[in-house]
């Protein structure tokens, strides 16, 4: 049986050494690049994606979740729902108000983070991560499921390092998932000096977002950032804090409670919302510890310095790492 190696890219430095490491074991034949676009990416993520392809000769395949029919259910829904559900033991109902102002903006957009939190009404939290298996996990599956059933055997290759966190410490370096298809996981003992270094032997630049302040590069926020993760995009990006002002008030219209916040403030009101909302997220970013004062240092942010939690501290820093 023929066999296809399927390495889903981030725009990161783990999923770009993975790529690397596939190309030069099997050769691109057998080799196939995906990204799963979130809808929630910074501009450079597509330009560094771009870059990929043209340095290491591969086609990256953008995938996209679509989530047009779950809307279109959820209008339908609503236009007829009478049932209530409860809050805080009161009980909690479409209001005709409600619905007017759902159905308004309950329209897909061809963003998949936009349309899936407008389906779902809400934000994705830590406790409930479906933008992870939404956007990203189903895309993929599906798309491998595609390839088995045109008869290959998928290696499916991900980019994943035990220390990247608690969840990880345990994954595995191969699984056989069953079905035609397995999971590889090369760089798992890797560590994220060994990843940059690598990639530096083999001529691959890190991606520009790292120099800039970011720990990782995913969403455009993540909801899991860190408070200085933030901080430096309140700083750095300040179009992505409005974008997501903006998605808050879309999403806030499309659920029952009539309020969302990005940033996870279970229950809240319209009017709480306001001080639970992106911008209010950002100010009690750049606050220090305990969150009421701020951080004199945090108005020194400069937007065009580096800060790259991995050391790669200046715009020279990335030759000194590859010298
Ligand atoms: S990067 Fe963060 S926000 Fe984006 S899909 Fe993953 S967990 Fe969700």
């Amino acid at each position: 049986m023929r066999v296809m190696h399927v390495i889903s890219v981030s725009g990161g430095k783990d999923s770009a050494a993975t790529l690397l490491l596939a190309i030069a074991r099997f050769g691109r034949e057998y080799v196939i690049a995906i990204f799963c676009d979130t809808g929630n990416e910074h501009q450079v993520v597509y330009e560094y994606l771009d870059y990929l392809e043209l340095a290491l000769g591969i086609k990256i395949t953008r995938l996209k979740a679509n989530f047009d029919n779950e809307i279109a259910n959820k209008r339908r829904f609503i236009a007829r729902d009478q049932r209530t559900g409860r809050r805080h033991g009161r009980k909690l109902r479409w209001t005709n108000k409600a619905k007017r102002r759902a159905l308004a903006v309950l329209q897909p957009t061809g963003n998949p983070f936009l349309d899936l939190c407008l389906w779902k009404g809400r934000f994705p939290s830590r406790k409930a991560q479906f933008c992870t298996e939404q956007l990203k996990r189903n895309p993929a599956v599906e798309f491998q499921m595609d390839l088995i059933d045109q008869g290959y055997k998928v290696v499916s290759w991900q980019g994943v390092r035990r220390d990247e966190s608690l969840n990880r410490r345990r994954a595995k370096r191969f699984e056989d998932v069953g079905g035609g298809l397995y999971i590889y996981r090369p760089i798992v003992d890797w560590s994220a000096r060994d990843v940059f270094d690598y990639c530096a032997r083999h001529g691959i630049k890190p991606n520009p977002l790292y120099m800039q302040g970011m720990g990782r590069v995913g969403c455009m926020p993540c909801i899991n950032a860190r408070k200085n993760e933030l901080r430096e995009i309140g700083a750095r990006f300040p179009e992505h804090v409005a974008r997501i002002h903006e998605w808050e008030q879309l999403v806030g219209a499309a659920s029952k409670r009539q309020a969302s916040t990005f940033i996870p403030a279970p229950g809240i009101t319209p009017v709480q919302a306001k001080e639970h909302g992106i911008y209010s997220i950002i100010e009690w970013s750049r606050t220090s510890r305990g969150g009421r004062q701020y951080d004199m240092l945090a108005d020194l942010i400069d937007s065009d310095s580096c800060a790259s939690s991995y050391g790669l501290c200046d715009s020279t820093s990335w030759e000194e790492v590859t010298a």
